[in-house]
């Protein structure tokens, strides 16, 4: 928060009663800026059967959790949740959403009770100013955001929020609506990408499925290049998906599991690096590959 907003809240304070005093200091100083600067994460987050396998993912997504401070709360992009406009979950509690079909009982039965922010949904909300940002209370969490972040946070004891995809607007605009969540990330935020570089369902090679690393020279090509991009921070060329020719537009047949790495790039600051996990194809049209932005 600006000292000067700070200061202007301050004098309010003997005005309210005790108990919305406490609240308000309690959220004032949740407000405040920390003094480190939390990593970005872009997560592929593949099959569901993530969420209850024992795998290489599952270990890298682990490994990523303990490499990094645990966080005051997590805002997770997720690929499967698109709205018309952009939406924040605004719940105390969010409810496991299992938003696919034609797997085994066990995944069904998985729950992930974190707890929701309503406190940062609003806070939010109140520093985007590109567009209007709704309020939620019917979402939860997807398994974008569930399959991949209970291997982070198994304890489920950190408050996670989830942020819509608006479908409607194009990946530039995607990437100054993620910019504008950066001061998020000095106040104990982990913000969280969640999607695959590589996606194409339709071509999945259903045989190669659970064989070695597979991938589609298309595929490999199209994940080399957003690699090499990634690490130069050439985020133009990634921003315009849509001109990088044949290999981007099999690997990106729908926009939405690659937006999520846009919000993760448009985040990166100077001095960071964006540095690559879990970078192995899946099926042949999928690519788990993803991407921790931090200052190590
Ligand atoms: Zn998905």
């Amino acid at each position: 928060m600006e000292r000067k907003k700070f200061i202007q809240s301050l004098a309010l304070l003997p005005l309210m009663s005790s108990s919305m005093k406490l609240d308000s200091l309690r959220r004032l100083s949740d407000t405040l800026p920390s003094t480190t600067r939390m990593p970005v994460l872009f997560l592929g987050h593949g099959s569901p059967m993530n969420a209850i396998e024992e795998n290489e993912f599952v270990a890298g997504f682990r490994a990523t959790g303990r490499s990094i401070d645990k966080p005051k709360a997590i805002l997770c992009i997720s690929a499967h949740w698109e709205t018309k406009g952009t939406y924040v979950t605004a719940m105390d509690h969010p409810r496991t959403i299992h938003d696919f079909g034609g797997f085994p009982k066990e995944l069904f039965a998985v729950q992930y009770p974190a707890p929701g922010s309503p406190e940062l949904a609003k806070e939010t909300k109140a520093l985007i100013t590109q567009t209007e940002v709704g309020l939620d209370d019917q979402w939860g969490l997807d398994h974008g955001a569930w399959s991949v972040i209970k291997h982070l946070y198994p304890d489920a004891d950190v408050p996670v929020i989830q942020m819509s995809l608006d479908y409607t607007k194009p990946a530039s605009y995607h990437y100054t609506l993620a910019k504008e969540l950066s001061t998020l990330r000095r106040k104990g935020v982990l913000i969280v990408g969640s999607g695959n570089m590589v996606h194409n369902l339709r071509m999945v090679a259903w045989d190669k499925l659970n064989a070695d690393p597979y991938a589609f020279d298309w595929a490999t090509e199209a994940n080399d290049k957003m690699k090499s991009w990634i690490r130069s921070g050439d985020h133009e060329r990634l921003i315009d998906y849509r001109a990088q020719g044949k290999a981007f537009d099999l690997a990106i047949p729908t926009p939405e599991h690659y937006l999520p790495l846009i919000y993760t790039l448009a985040l990166q600051e100077k001095n960071e690096t964006a540095s690559v996990f879990n970078d192995q194809p899946v099926g042949g049209s999928i690519s788990m590959t993803s991407i921790k932005i931090s200052a190590d």
